[in-house]
């Protein structure tokens, strides 16, 4: 059968998340016909789909939000300094209203195959529900986190009880009263939901095969005296922000930790501490290349931990010992620790004895046997790659993504890549995106991808394509950078090591957010360094 066909569009977005959502409010203010393609029946992307007890940012609410509209910086109210789940997406749906957006986005339509014709240099988008749509440009808007990953546990399929996935939970509410219930897990997303499915289940076992540090929140609701600091002072701390690492304030260090006698190095991580949150990262500025100086802060972490568990061995599992910290993302939590000492949780170390398989009555380690009405699989993402993986993107001569990525990605900026003219990705690998806060590396690769369509506008320009000599020079760098860092010494999501069977490489770019925004603005001043255009064909 035909696959139907619908009008050839200025430029398609995949993807209603906040960078799908900000790339269709500026493309249209711009006078480009964009149509927005989403595979959920909703916006909002990550908070869409990240349902879970206890999903919140871990980047303060005042922070987390768009800088692109003052009105709407002044109107919306967040009531807590990290905002939960549910407010967020209260926020996606805000914004889509605020700005009409609704109209111009597809739900309940994945993109499964993406082809590029050199013969009239059009792209044309394949559904899942075999549509077809056409248009001169594509944004892929993906999201870096939004592949989940399940496990190929033996048995997985053969478990009697409900089995749930952080990143895939239901709609409606989950009740685990009364429930002997299982997490597999113990990143960002565990760490958020197990105190509180500690407090409704009837006993939770927590699997752990790798300890992560994670710093308290302390979270609560937002006085009004912060969020008018923060209204009234929005575009200097904006402003201030984007001259940061990471985009988040408070956050860069300017000594390294030997610049520091021994009374103010702890006098510096006990501040991180008590302010709470990802700050501890840049503790001091050579934490994430300096071991001794890393170490100092993952002691005191250490320390931390041991005070708040109180059974000793329960406590020496949670410290984690096997990476510097920060080289996997730090968790940010509430009474993570603490739920460890109630009496209904029981932390399982399948590290030591790890699963064999899940039976239909539950989890079964070398040594034990775990009787479970559920499983919580938080076992996280096939992340920055894995959504873009997942599409038959096809670019010059029929070249696949698959084979242009078999061995890691490759890509300009991680805004383009070579042999796939007219195609952007907003965070992709190779730019900072998950090492900051992420809404303003969005903004930032957003009006750069703006300005550069208003730019091939304005000169008559078709077809714009990275070089591969831009792209190899662009990929060098983003190692060279992370090879001199701890980060490549850890097996993380932003190794890929998390993912059976995919390459080992650091994916995100670890040059700081800061001097990435420098560099693309470079690029584009000298008349976009490094790519390659077409006039009308
Ligand atoms: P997403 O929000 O992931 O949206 C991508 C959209 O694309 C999704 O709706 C998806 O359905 C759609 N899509 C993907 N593939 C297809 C396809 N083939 N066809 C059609 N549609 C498709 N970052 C921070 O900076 N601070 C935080 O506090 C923070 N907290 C997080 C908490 C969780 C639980 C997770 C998972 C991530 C968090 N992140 C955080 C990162 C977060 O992903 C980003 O902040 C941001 O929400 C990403 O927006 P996005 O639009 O780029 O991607
Ligand atoms: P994650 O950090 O990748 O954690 C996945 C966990 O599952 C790890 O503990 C991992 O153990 C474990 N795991 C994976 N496969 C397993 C298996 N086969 N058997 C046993 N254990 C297994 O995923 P995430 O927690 O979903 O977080 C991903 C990212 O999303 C975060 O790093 C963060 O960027 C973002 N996020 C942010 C927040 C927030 O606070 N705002 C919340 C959630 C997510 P190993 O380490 O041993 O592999």
């Amino acid at each position: 059968m035909a696959a139907q066909k619908e009008p050839v569009l200025d430029i398609i977005v995949v993807g209603a998340g906040f960078a799908g959502l900000y790339l269709l409010y500026r493309l249209r203010t711009l006078g480009f016909q964009t149509l927005v393609i989403e595979a959920a029946d909703g916006v909002g992307g990550t908070w869409y789909w990240n349902r879970y007890p206890g999903a919140r940012c871990d980047v303060e609410s005042m922070a987390y939000s768009y800088s692109f509209s003052e009105s709407l910086e002044q109107d919306w109210v967040w009531t807590e300094r990290y905002a939960a789940q549910p407010e967020i997406l209260a926020y996606a749906n805000h914004v889509t209203d605020r700005f009409g957006l609704r109209k111009d986005i597809r739900f309940n339509t994945s993109v499964v195959r993406a082809v590029f014709s050199e013969t009239d240099g059009l792209w044309t988008l394949a559904s899942d529900e075999g549509l077809s749509f056409g248009a001169r440009f594509v944004i892929m808007a993906l999201g870096c986190l939004s592949a989940p990953h399940r496990p190929d546990i033996p048995g997985i399929s053969e478990f009697a009880g409900k089995c749930y996935h952080t990143g895939y939970w239901p709609h409606q509410e989950v009740d685990f009263s009364g429930k002997t219930v299982g997490v597999i897990g113990t990143g960002s997303s565990a760490v958020q939901a197990i105190p509180l499915i500690a407090e409704q289940a009837a006993h939770l076992n927590v699997f752990q095969r790798t300890p992560n540090f994670s710093i308290p929140a302390w979270n609560g609701p937002l006085d009004e005296e912060s969020q008018r600091h923060w209204k009234n002072n929005y575009r200097t701390l904006r402003a201030k922000a984007k001259r940061t690492s990471s985009g988040i304030l408070n956050m860069d260090s300017d000594h390294c930790a030997a610049e520091l006698s021994p009374d103010d190095q702890l006098r510096e991580l006990d501040r991180r501490w008590q302010h709470g949150g990802l700050i501890m990262w840049n503790a001091f500025n050579d934490i994430m290349t300096d071991p001794a100086s890393n170490e100092l802060a993952a002691s005191f972490v250490r320390r931390k931990i041991r005070e708040k568990v109180k059974d000793r061995k329960t406590a020496d599992l949670l410290c984690p010992e096997d990476h510097p910290l920060g080289s996997k993302r730090l968790c940010v939590d509430t009474d993570y620790y603490e739920t460890f000492n109630r009496e209904n949780v029981t932390l399982v170390d399948i590290r030591s004895h790890p699963i064999e398989k899940i039976t239909a009555q539950g989890v079964q380690t070398s040594n034990d046997s775990y009787a479970l009405d559920a499983i919580v699989l938080a076992t996280g993402f096939d992340a920055m790659t894995g959504p873009m993986m997942k599409i038959d993107i096809r670019g010059r001569d029929g070249v696949s993504i698959e084979r242009k990525w078999s061995d890691g990605p490759r890509t300009y900026l991680g805004i383009a890549i070579s042999d796939f003219p007219n195609l952007f990705m907003v965070t992709g690998p190779g730019s900072p995106s998950v090492l900051s806060n992420v809404l303003l590396a969005i903004e930032q690769h957003v009006d750069w991808i703006s300005d550069c369509l208003c730019y091939m506008r304005d000169n008559g320009l078709e077809i714009i394509e990275a070089s591969r000599d831009a792209e190899d020079n662009w990929v060098r760098h983003v190692n060279d950078v992370a090879s001199q860092t701890l980060y490549t010494g850890s097996d993380s999501w932003y190794m890929g090591a998390n993912i059976p069977g995919k390459p080992r490489i650091f994916m995100p770019y670890v040059g700081g957010a800061a001097n990435y925004r420098e560099l693309c603005d470079e690029v584009s001043g000298r008349g976009y360094d490094g790519f390659a255009f077409e006039h009308k064909l």
